[in-house]
């Protein structure tokens, strides 16, 4: 996993970004950071072990890459994609996403926990052992997924969609379902809260 370092800002709890001093509210030349990323992305098909939290990303394709141990969280995704990359050991907790997508998408132990998603799309991916925990899901839509061993423990579901997706051993436990669908989807193999 990433090596952490606190911010060197007097006082700051924060750990810094990258290999920097600095954590996102600090850092002196964030315009760097989101240069020396983007160079990243275009030309490495695996990006490991940054810490990127606090950092914003707005339409940015971050598709079609391996991405593993990486911290993105608190970060703010608005009309971003991560379709066709894969996700191992990430942690994207706070983190808000609005208008993105997650299509034929492999998360593996990712956790999403306190996460907010809005307009979200999740088609065709594989969505394992992934955690949603504590997460504010509006208007998503997980179609032809598999979400096997996830869990949305403590969720808030609002106007989503699981269409013909694998809900095995998928954990609902204390989580506000509202009125997400389950069309096609073997609903009754996952896991409720005990009555
Ligand atoms: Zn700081």
């Amino acid at each position: 996993m990433f090596s952490r370092h606190l911010c060197t800002h007097s006082g700051c709890n924060a750990f810094s970004l990258g290999s920097d001093s600095y954590c996102a509210v600090h850092h002196p030349d964030l315009s760097r950071v989101y240069q020396e990323l983007e160079n990243e992305v275009a030309t490495s098909g695996v990006i490991t072990n940054k810490n990127l939290t606090g950092l914003g990303f707005k339409n940015k394709s971050l598709r079609a890459r391996r991405w593993i141990g990486c911290d993105f969280s608190n970060g703010n995704f608005e009309g971003c994609t991560f379709d066709e990359s894969s996700l191992l050991l990430c942690t994207f907790e706070g983190a808000t996403f609005v208008s993105c997508t997650f299509d034929v998408c492999e998360t593996m132990e990712i956790s999403f926990s306190g996460a907010n998603f809005k307009d979200c799309t999740f088609r065709d991916s594989k969505i394992i052992l992934t955690n949603f925990n504590g997460a504010i899901l509006q208007d998503c839509q997980f179609i032809g997924t598999d979400l096997m061993y996830s869990r949305f423990i403590y969720a808030y579901l609002s106007r989503t969609l699981f269409e013909d997706c694998n809900l095995k051993a998928v954990h609902f436990i204390e989580s506000n379902l509202g009125n997400a669908s389950f069309r096609f989807s073997n609903k009754e193999e996952a896991i409720y809260d005990a009555v």
